[in-house]
């Protein structure tokens, strides 16, 4: 592969740390880019570690106004980007009648405005080099709906019209925009379900387990490469079947 530069968001843990290791383990140059400059530190070293090639960042995705300025800092210093992984993400859960405006705003910033903000930066970078990827991270629950998510959700499924749009606005620049929709992952963010839930979740989920970073990382591995250059606006959901 020609060598690539990519940029992960939520790089510092989780399944955007398991993405930054496959990628660099794929031969690209990765960016590790979180709100902890320590951890993704961390990471990036370890990666070196390891035989790869990895940079840390910080990089706050709720702030919109520093996203031009990160990937010039990334374009000059490595010679351009090519692979954008929309991956970080929060969520603050309740049911709707009790979501109130700033957790619906912290949710909807960080996974929505972000991710619009981030890959409109990218564009012309990507367009000069006639080779772009950009990978983003939703969720089934994007797909499906879900009890207490509906901020989280409404995120969710509102980057799944941004990748199509986006897909359809830069296909003719060979650049592709593809969405990655996990299921229940093993993560930080899902560490706190309490027994009974994950228990009836699992019931739903036809290969009754959960997911692990590494299996979402594959996919991003497969849609950042070349071999996957005639698939672009597609939603590949890495659930177990769980949606189907
Ligand atoms: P974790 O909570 O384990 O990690 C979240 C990552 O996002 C961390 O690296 C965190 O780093 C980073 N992050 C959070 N807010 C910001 C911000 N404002 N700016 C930059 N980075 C930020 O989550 P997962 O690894 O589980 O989730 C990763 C993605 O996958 C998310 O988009 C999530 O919605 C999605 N997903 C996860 C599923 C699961 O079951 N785990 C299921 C479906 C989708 P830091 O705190 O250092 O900023």
């Amino acid at each position: 592969m020609t060598h690539r530069v990519a940029l992960v968001t939520g790089g510092s843990r989780g399944i955007g740390e398991a993405i930054c290791r496959r990628l660099a383990a794929d031969g690209m140059t990765v960016i590790v880019a979180s709100r902890s400059k320590d951890k993704v530190d961390e990471v990036a070293a370890s990666i070196g570690a390891n035989g790869g090639v990895a940079h840390g960042r910080a990089l706050d995705t709720s702030d919109v106004g520093s996203m031009k300025e990160i990937v010039k800092e990334i374009t000059d210093s490595f010679g351009g980007l090519h692979v954008l992984v929309n991956n970080a993400g929060i969520t603050a859960d309740n049911l709707m009648m009790r979501i109130s405006e700033d957790d619906y705003d912290r949710v909807l910033n960080t996974n929505l405005k972000g991710v619009f903000f981030l890959s409109q930066a990218v564009i012309r970078p990507m367009m000069r080099q006639k080779w772009g990827r950009v990978i983003n991270i939703t969720s089934v629950v994007g797909l499906m709906g879900n009890v207490g998510q509906a901020n989280y959700a409404a995120s969710k499924a509102g980057v799944l019209g941004l990748t199509k749009s986006m897909a359809k606005e830069l296909g003719s620049r060979n650049v592709t925009v593809n969405a990655i929709a996990p299921g229940y992952i093993e993560t930080d963010m899902t560490k706190d379900l309490n027994a009974d839930v994950r228990d009836a979740f699992l019931k739903q989920v036809p290969l009754g387990r959960m997911g692990v970073p590494e299996e979402i990382a594959h996919s991003v591995s497969f849609l950042a490469s070349e071999q996957a250059g005639y698939i672009t606006g597609q939603v590949l959901t890495v659930d177990g079947g769980l949606y189907m």
